[in-house]
This record gives C-alpha cells, structure tokens and sequence, in this order.
C-alpha cells in the first residue's frame, strides 16, 4: 500500500496532540491587567507582571498568526481585561486579515464590559461577530462587592452598544454559592429576555485568593436539578470542545450552558490551548505544564522553528486536568485565571 492511495489512512491536517485531539482554537491573553478585582479571580492586592516581560502587539500577533498557519480556526482574545491592554484593537484588526484570507473562522473577545461602549463598534468594524461579556449580578451593591468596585451601569452601556453594533453577545457568570446562586435564575431570565445566551461557571481552584473557594463553590449539577423544577431544560447537541454544555429553556426560549469543570470534565473532547501575555503556552488550563514561545521568538528563531516550538508542546498537551475542590486543598494550579485567561 503507497502511502496516500484511497484505502489508507490520510495525514491529518493541522495541530494534533499526542491524544488523536485535534486543537483548532488557541485562547490569548493580551494582559494580565484589570480595571476591576473580582474576588474569585484575583486577589485585592495583585501584583501584576513587569511590562517587559509582556509581550508586543507585534509578538503576540506573530505567535497568533503561527497558530493561524499550522491551523488553528478560533482566536479568542482574552486576559486580564484585554480592553484595557493600550493598542489591542490595532492587534485584532490586524489579526483581522486571517478572517478576509478566510484561514480563520472567527476571532472572539472575553471581556468585563466596562470599556465596551467605547470598543463595541470597533470590533465588530473589525470582523468581531460574537463576544462574552463577564457578569454574575445584576445588583449594583453586590457588583461592587465582587468586582472590589465596579460600575455595574457602565457594564450594561456596554451590553447595549455591543448589541447595537450588531455584535452577538455571551453573559457568562460564575456561580457563587452565597452571592449570587438565588438570583441566577433571574439573570437567566433577564439574558434570554434581551435575545443574549447565557452561560453559568463553576470557580475553579486557580491562584490565590482571599476568599475561601470551598464555601463559594456551587455545583452547577445541584443548580441544574434546581432550575429543573420549575424550567424545562432541553440538552443541545451543541459543543464547542470545551467543557461547556446547552440546553434549551423552554420557558423563556433562550440558551443556557453549564461550564463543569470540577463535577464533570470534557478533556476527552478538548481542542483548545492557551497563550499568556508572556508568551507561555499552556495546553490545559488545570495543569502547570508550559512552553515557553517568549524565549522561542526572542532567541530570533525564524518562523519554521516557532512552528516546531509550537508543534511540540501540542504533542505534550496532557490527557487531563486533575481539578478538586476540597478544604485545605492548595489551588489546582497556582497563577491565577487572570494570567492565563479564562
Ligand atoms: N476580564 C475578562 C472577563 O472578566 O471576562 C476576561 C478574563 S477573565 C479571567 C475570564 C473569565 O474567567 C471570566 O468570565 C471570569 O468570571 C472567569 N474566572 C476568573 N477566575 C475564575 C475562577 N477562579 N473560576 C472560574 N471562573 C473564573
Ligand atoms: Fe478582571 Fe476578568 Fe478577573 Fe474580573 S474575572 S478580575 S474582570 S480578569
């Protein structure tokens, strides 16, 4: 048998890892900087990373692009709240010429709101079509208490001028057991009322923080037969290759999803990994393994030997992720999910 006639098995195309696991989507953070401290994600006092060991625009569009070429089809730019990185939008612009190329399926942006009224129109000027927006209250006190001193009415502004810039738009809120775990089924409401998906988040034990994550820890499976008692949830074959998984709400016609990373895991199925603002290449988000691309590309590597950095630590994507959630437990993994971007 010739190694490419019709009954052998064709060379696959693209990044795949040592598991069969092909990895289509490559996650960006372009800071580890916030203009908010929302309690679960980082603590009151953060230290934040020197700025030169930050990447440049020009290295975090080279690294992407590097991704682009070995076949990465989602981009989500992320942080930190990446609007608050100086030039980003210069970067998704430019990141921009890989949708008109058509190499890439879309580019996406997670981000706090805060600066959206400003960036909403430039996004979706720039070929963004659908963003998360990061919100677990919809009470201006309880906002502030987690955010350490957010404007929860600059976030909804936000919201609107996302929509009316015709972006498509993602609530996703952690569920916390004692903050906001009553009000979730009226933020449910509120989301599908306004035509936007929602999505509800376990915490993950990541960096730490001063609140105690097993007190705040909410499994959304409780939730779930919760919401079940009064809604009627319909499973969607939907999924995106990460942990998150859909239902349909009958009563109020909208999308929910429930990301499990701790009462369900999905690593079977993962086609993700993650770039920091330092150029740290983490395959899985529970887990310290890393490659370092900062060194690769300030070594002067040229970009077939970026491409082999990036192929080998794909190779090395581990099976899994091993979170729990327990007293005295250490975090999973110690830099926070500002670091690596969530
Ligand atoms: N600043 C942006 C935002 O808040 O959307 C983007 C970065 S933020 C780290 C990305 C997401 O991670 C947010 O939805 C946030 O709620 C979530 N997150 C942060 N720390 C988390 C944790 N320990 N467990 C679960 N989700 C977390
Ligand atoms: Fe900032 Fe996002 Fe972390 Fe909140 S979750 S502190 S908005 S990076």
């Amino acid at each position: 048998m010739t190694p490419y006639d019709d009954s052998s098995p064709r060379p696959q195309a693209g990044l795949i890892d040592g598991f069969g696991r092909p990895v289509s989507y490559l996650r960006v953070s372009v800071t580890d900087r916030c203009d908010l401290r929302c309690v679960y994600c980082m603590s009151e006092h953060m230290s934040f990373l020197p700025k030169a060991q930050v990447l440049s625009l020009e290295e975090l569009d080279r690294i992407a692009s590097a991704f682009v070429g070995l076949g990465v089809r989602k981009l989500r730019i992320t942080g930190g709240e990446p609007l608050v990185r100086k030039g980003v939008m210069g970067l998704i612009a430019s990141l921009g010429r890989h949708l008109t190329s058509g190499a890439l399926d879309e580019i996406t942006l997670t981000t706090n709101g805060t600066r959206l009224a400003e960036f909403a129109a430039p996004l979706a000027k720039a070929g963004v079509r659908r963003i998360n927006v990061s919100l677990d209250t919809l009470k201006p006190d309880l906002f502030r208490r987690l955010t350490r001193g957010g404007d929860l009415a600059r976030v909804l502004a936000g919201i609107d001028a996302a929509q009316a810039a015709g972006l498509k738009v993602k609530i996703n809120a952690v569920a916390l057991a004692h903050d906001n775990a009553a009000e979730l089924p009226e933020m449910v409401r509120w989301a599908h009322g306004r035509g936007l998906d929602m999505t509800l988040i376990e915490t993950m034990p990541m960096g730490e923080v001063e609140a105690d994550r097993t007190d705040q820890y909410l499994s959304l499976t409780r939730l779930r037969a919760e919401l079940e008692s009064f809604w009627s949830l319909t499973d969607l074959p939907l999924t995106t290759g990460g942990p998150a998984r859909y239902v349909e709400v009958a009563e109020t016609g909208g999308r929910l999803g429930f990301i499990t990373p701790l009462s369900h895991n999905f690593c079977e199925a993962c086609n993700r990994v993650r770039l920091t603002c330092i150029g740290t290449l983490h395959t899985c988000l529970g887990r310290e393994d890393a490659a370092d691309l900062r060194a690769v590309i300030r070594a002067g590597a040229a970009d077939e030997a970026l491409a082999d950095a990036i192929r080998a630590a794909v190779e090395a994507k581990p099976k899994g992720h091993d979170f729990q959630i327990g007293r005295q437990q250490p975090p999973a993994v110690a830099r926070h999910m500002s670091t690596t971007g969530g």
